[in-house]
């Protein structure tokens, strides 16, 4: 959308014919980012049109219905408890174990985040400035989650495997700390953190554990099915309090669906809010949407019941096979290494011989959308089933590119300039601060996304 860029955009005076709408959109579309051809590494994640199709459906029936109201949309309802049901079943939970359906994983860790902080104020009074100590590495929506509900995170290093270090967790924990957190995988570098030494901890210290499994909750378990070495991250480990796992990712499910469970009712009492003397009635809200779209929570339900253990483990067994031979071909390029070991189709490389964001921007040149990331600088990858036909292409223009990285080193780019000046910004405040007005200038002037003219 331009606002002051090359059209001042008006209300419209008459509706456009429903073709006219269906075309503008197409030719919007045009710039979007190819993931059916497995050009993207993150945001989508697509399994073939067999199951898209039934989720679509799905959500076209479920189009209008709202699950704020679960007296009237009994059928939603239903479908809420009946997922959570699937999803504690596959997480070791027991008949104690209860949830909510967010619109995503940033809803759900908000709302756990909430739901501790909440806790701890009617458990342990005491505490007037609450902490949580979470791994560097912990997705920034805790982040988000910390600065909305007033909690100091505090962050503890990795050791040398990626994975967060334990003995670096239990010395940060203060008298103020509330809760930890472990991720399964981590985002950045798709490692697990050792979360059954987390669980001790947390039981040792009184302390609530939340394990993000937004990304690998409906992976990891099929992993182990499969035979993969992955460790125990859910509710088997007795300290494991709360367990973040999107729908929408893969599970194969509508965007807008993730699951957040708690090992029981009184924990998740924290999360609720009501409100008695509205003039508007009695209101009570599980989360922090008010409206919750049917069709998203409809489409996760659709995707566990048709895809089945047996599927995922199917999709789960074609996801590793194209990472594998992803990691072999990264491998056999003496400039990339791989981060840490990770077990899932989540992955990292970087390099200390070749500039990687500079590697992007010339995979940005042969169509490839590349997530980039830094301490340390690396790119990043998320493995769908869209990717198997793609991954030999990907490697050979991989191997093309380090080449011509190498060719031109000094060459600067857009990305090793925008992340160079990042490095060079001593004050992580006025990073901030400089990105929130690229972004505010990018999203209503369009143009590209730059720091240039703030310094
Ligand atoms: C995606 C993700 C989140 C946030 O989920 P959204 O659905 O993008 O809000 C949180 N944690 C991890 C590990 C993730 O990968």
């Amino acid at each position: 959308m331009t606002l002051k860029g090359d059209q001042i955009m008006q209300f419209p005076q008459e509706g456009l014919a429903r073709e006219e709408v269906l075309r503008t959109l197409e030719e919007y579309r045009q710039t979007d980012g190819d993931w059916k051809h497995g050009k993207t590494w993150s945001l989508v994640y697509y399994a073939g049109e067999e199951i898209t199709s039934l989720a679509e459906e799905v959500y076209r029936q479920y189009f209008h219905a709202n699950g704020l109201n679960p007296f009237v949309f009994q059928s939603l309802k239903r479908i809420e408890t009946e997922v959570l049901g699937m999803a504690a079943d596959l997480f070791h939970g027991d008949e104690n174990v209860v949830g909510t359906l967010t619109s995503g994983g940033s809803e759900s860790i908000l709302m756990a985040v909430k739901t501790y902080r909440d806790e701890a104020r009617a458990c342990k009074p005491h505490i007037t400035q609450p902490e949580a100590v979470v791994p560097v590495t912990v997705h920034a929506s805790f982040e988000k989650a910390a600065h909305y509900f007033g909690i100091k995170l505090v962050h503890a290093p990795l050791a040398d495997d990626y994975r967060v270090d334990t003995a670096a967790v239990e010395q940060l924990i203060t008298p103020n700390t509330i809760f930890l957190v472990g991720s399964a995988p981590q985002y950045p570098h798709g490692v697990i953190d050792p979360i059954a030494e987390l669980s001790r901890i947390a039981l040792s210290h009184n302390l609530r554990l939340h394990v993000d499994a937004c990304l690998g909750g409906f992976t990891i378990p099929f992993i182990k099915e499969l035979g993969g070495k992955v460790p125990a991250f859910d509710f088997e480990l007795p300290g494991v309090t709360s367990i973040s796992a999107d729908l929408h990712k893969y599970a194969f499910a509508a965007k807008g669906v993730s699951a957040l469970l708690y090992r029981n009712a009184d924990i998740r009492k924290y999360q609720y809010f009501a409100y008695g003397d509205w003039p508007g009635g009695l209101f009570i809200s599980p989360s922090a949407t008010g409206t919750r779209p049917g069709g998203a929570i409809a489409s996760a339900w659709a995707a566990l019941k048709f895809i089945g253990r047996k599927g995922y483990l199917e999709i789960t067994q074609s996801v590793l096979d194209t990472t594998k031979r992803l990691l072999a071909g990264i491998a056999s390029i003496p400039e990339l290494a791989i981060l840490g070991e990770p077990p899932a189709g989540i992955f990292a490389f970087g390099s200390n011989q070749i500039n990687v964001h500079a590697l992007a921007d010339h995979l940005e040149h042969k169509g490839w959308v590349i997530d980039q990331q830094v301490n340390p600088a690396c790119l990043h990858f998320m493995v769908t089933p869209a990717h198997a036909t793609i991954a030999d292409a990907f490697v050979a223009d991989l191997r093309l590119a380090v080449e011509e990285v190498k060719a031109a080193p000094e060459q600067p780019t857009p990305s090793t300039a925008l992340y160079g000046l990042r490095t060079a910004l001593p004050d992580p405040a006025l990073v901030n601060q400089f990105i929130k007005e690229a972004y505010s200038r990018f999203m209503t002037e369009g143009g590209e996304f730059s720091f240039e003219g703030l310094l």
